[in-house]
């Protein structure tokens, strides 16, 4: 119940105004984003990978009506790709786009527009010598952003994919996905989803998140098996196993901020592990699905509110 209102204030501008003009919870929004400018997501990222992980950036951002924002966002991403390889840091960070940031909302021209711009960041990607892994957004954006991923993937066939295990059709999915060069990532899925479409139940997205674990590491792809659940991560690891996975043939993922440990113990025990690193102004929507998936956080943060 917590958790489907706030992903329903993830989605609502009022509040949005009002938790971001007031200056609140500055060490929550911290917690998860490290920063605002590109500077701060390149030193967010030298201190990773000096710590042996391996990242991946969120220039931060969705749902955008406005042309001259999607362009902005582009610019964005050339910029950090800029800086990444200036840095030598862009064999080790790679960026993760959502296709809504980059004008697929548009009316009548926003496919076209995000496959455009995409692309832009994909090349950019591909001459700094890494990659680009498209985010899922909510089940209404699931199609179109396979489709464009499919274009992308003609000229750019590194460019990974978001799979989530909430979803009904995800399993099909990644019997689709699960060739040889094609990195999926799977998450549980962050977004208030109909019972049409998406498991409810914890339990049944927990089985789900097995079920289409086990067709990607039996498959023959590069799996990127994003969740901080202990459970899911002792079950991929006994996957690896038994599908005969080199170390380097997939790769665990969490999100800044949370886990740090169990971030580091994977990676000290050989396992790629790779931080999804969100920076930017735009942290509003990002923060309430986190808070969501922790509501314990949000006693601190309404104390935080209130005490303005
Ligand atoms: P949960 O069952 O939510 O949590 C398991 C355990 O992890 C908890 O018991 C707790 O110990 C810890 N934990 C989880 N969340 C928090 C938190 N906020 N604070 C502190 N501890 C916490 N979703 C999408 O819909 N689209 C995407 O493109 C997408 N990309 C992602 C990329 C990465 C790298 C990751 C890690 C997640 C991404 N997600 C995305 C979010 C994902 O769908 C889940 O909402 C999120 O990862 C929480 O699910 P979980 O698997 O960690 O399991």
């Amino acid at each position: 119940m917590l958790r489907q209102s706030l992903l329903l204030l993830a989605r609502s501008g009022r509040v949005k105004e009002l938790v971001t003009r007031t200056p609140v919870s500055g060490a929550l929004v911290a917690r998860y984003v490290p920063g605002e400018a590109t500077k701060d997501a390149v030193e967010a990222t030298r201190d990773l990978v000096a710590d042996g992980r391996l990242v991946t950036l969120d220039f931060l951002g969705e749902d955008t009506l406005d042309e001259g924002q999607a362009e902005a966002t582009v610019a964005a991403y050339l910029e950090v790709l800029e800086a990444l390889s200036q840095e030598g840091l862009a064999r080790s960070a790679e960026v993760s786009v959502k296709l809504s940031a980059i004008g697929q909302a548009l009316p009548e021209i926003g496919a076209k527009l995000s496959l455009e711009n995409a692309r832009r960041i994909c090349r950019a990607a591909r001459n700094v010598g890494t990659t680009v892994t498209l985010d899922m957004e909510d089940h209404t954006t699931t199609d179109q952003t396979l489709a464009t991923l499919r274009e992308l993937r003609k000229d750019f066939p590194e460019t990974g994919a978001v799979l989530q295990a909430y979803l009904h059709r995800t399993e099909d999915d990644c019997r689709a996905l699960a060739y040889e060069g094609s990195r999926v990532r799977l998450c549980k899925g962050a977004y208030k989803e109909p019972a049409t479409v998406a498991f409810q139940d914890r339990h049944e997205v927990d089985k789900s998140y097995v079920r289409c674990l086990k067709v990607l590491m039996a498959g023959q792809g590069y799996p990127m098996v994003a969740t901080h659940d202990p459970r899911m991560i002792r079950i991929a690891g006994a996957f690896a196993t038994r599908f005969d996975r080199a170390p380097g043939t997939y790769e665990y993922q969490m999100l800044f901020g949370i886990r740090p440990d169990e971030q580091r113990r994977l990676a000290a025990v050989g396992e790629r592990m790779r931080v999804y690193v969100p920076y930017g102004q735009e942290w509003y929507g990002y923060l309430m699905r986190r808070l969501a998936e922790r509501p314990s956080n949000l006693t601190f943060f309404l104390r935080s509110l209130l005490s303005q």
